[in-house]
């Protein structure tokens, strides 16, 4: 353990990106100190959003209404000024990324445009054990269709005694089912394991097929390189409360290939700020797209929500995703390691279900403790860890490399060692 804490304490005060832990508000506790691996669920406050939510209100307070004009950030186009770099952060087009609603939300309204089916192709491939949400989402989109989900949701599991999904399964899938396949809709970075998939592949398989390829990247947005205009991806959405440190609930962000964003034919469900600027207060009846994904818009800016986002992108845009994932890898292989000693060293029969690879995990990692039960996972947190428990017996952590530390992670197997010593006796 000492040579750990010896790498830990050089690995910080070698690490570029030392300064950003400043720039959050870590919770309080009762114990010594926090070490906080939830950013996966709920990304830390940073200092900045204070402001940026104070500047609203006073704009608020002082202009009413011609706030939507008059405020510094006029919020008559206040979503055009997350545009760009939310666009930047996943690899795509300006015009391909605009926020909006939340998550599951989206889901369901770019389901509208991309998922039609006909009474010969009406299937999708998923991943098996999505995120509930979205498996309530496709389930209750077939259903609304009039297809029946055992029939029309098509799940791609890992094989018997492993942990994770191989792409190539995905596409034998995909060929399988082609001539009744409708379309592909993917977690980019599985929420329960940290996989993180190949999403050229998975796109090149669906579209070989004929068919549309849609993501979520609610685990992928600012915590992995993402190219979504180069993979072709056909859409995508994702959350900005956890890696993008957004604020619990937060507006979510939609990418619309600029191929689809072009057509204005394509059925979508329509809102006045999704219509065309020139004509909006015109008030007329018939409605004309904006082009690309602002067209998708229902209504007018959530500013609360987005300012926020705001504030976080403009952190991103400074540090840059080469830099984060840098530094994400190093820092989650460090704990890896440390974790697998710790319980090489106490006799625990602990495996890591998160794929060893790093090009197919982000920071997350998903430990399956054998033989222990919750009070493994107690235990971290009486002593100020905020991990997240998955019954029967898998912990998630996720040092995130704007604001987690080597030093963290040192303590985090400090403490796990503790507890495997501890509840052994
Ligand atoms: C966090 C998460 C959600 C949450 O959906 P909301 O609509 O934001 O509540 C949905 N899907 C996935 C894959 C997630 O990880």
């Amino acid at each position: 353990m000492v040579s750990f804490r010896i790498r830990a304490e050089e690995l910080d005060k070698n690490d570029p990106l030392s300064n950003y832990r400043e720039a959050f508000y870590f919770p309080k506790t009762e114990a010594d100190q926090c070490v906080y691996f939830t950013g996966n669920s709920l990304g830390l406050q940073p200092k900045s959003v204070g402001n940026a939510i104070n500047a609203e209100l006073r704009d608020w307070a002082d202009y009413g209404v011609e706030g939507h004009f008059h405020a510094e950030h006029p919020w008559y186009s206040y979503h055009e000024l997350l545009m760009e770099k939310g666009a930047e952060l996943v690899g795509a087009k300006k015009g391909e990324v605009v926020h909006m609603n939340g998550l599951t939300a989206n889901i369901h309204f770019l389901m509208v445009s991309f998922y039609q089916p006909t009474p010969e192709k009406f299937k999708i491939i998923c991943e098996a054990k999505a995120f509930p949400s979205d498996q309530y989402a496709l389930e209750s989109q077939v259903k609304f269709h009039g297809f029946d989900p055992k029939d029309a949701i098509v799940e791609v599991a890992p094989r018997p005694g492993e942990h994770t999904i191989r792409e190539e399964d995905i596409e034998v899938a995909i060929e399988e089912h082609k001539d009744e396949l409708a379309l592909v809709f993917w977690g980019g970075v599985n929420y329960y394991t940290g996989q993180f998939f190949d999403i050229e592949r998975i796109t090149r398989a669906a579209h070989k097929a004929g068919v549309i390829a849609g993501f979520d990247f609610a685990h992928g947005a600012g915590n992995v390189p993402l190219d979504l205009h180069k993979w072709e991806v056909d859409f995508a959405a994702w959350c900005t409360y956890k890696y993008l440190n957004s604020g619990p609930g937060s507006v979510s962000g939609i990418y619309i290939n600029e191929k689809h964003g072009k057509n204005k034919e394509l059925i979508r469900f329509a809102g006045w700020w999704g219509h065309d600027k020139e004509s909006r207060f015109k008030m007329e009846p018939g409605f004309k797209p904006v082009p690309g994904a602002e067209g998708w818009q229902l209504s007018n800016a959530p500013v609360f929500a987005m300012a926020p986002h705001l504030a976080s992108l403009e952190m991103f845009a400074e540090v840059g995703m080469n830099k984060l994932r840098e530094k994400s890898i190093i820092l989650t292989g460090y704990l890896r390691e440390l974790i697998l000693h710790v319980a090489k060293e106490r006799g625990a029969n602990v495996e890591i279900i998160t794929p060893e690879n790093p090009e197919q995990r982000g920071c997350q990692l998903s430990i399956l403790a054998h033989g222990y039960g919750k009070d493994l996972f107690n235990y971290l947190q009486k002593n100020g860890v905020f991990a997240d428990w998955r019954e029967p017996n898998v912990i998630r952590v996720a040092p995130v490399p704007l604001y987690n530390s080597f030093m963290d992670c040192y303590h985090f197997g400090k403490l796990l060692g503790e507890a495997f010593e501890k509840l052994e006796k």
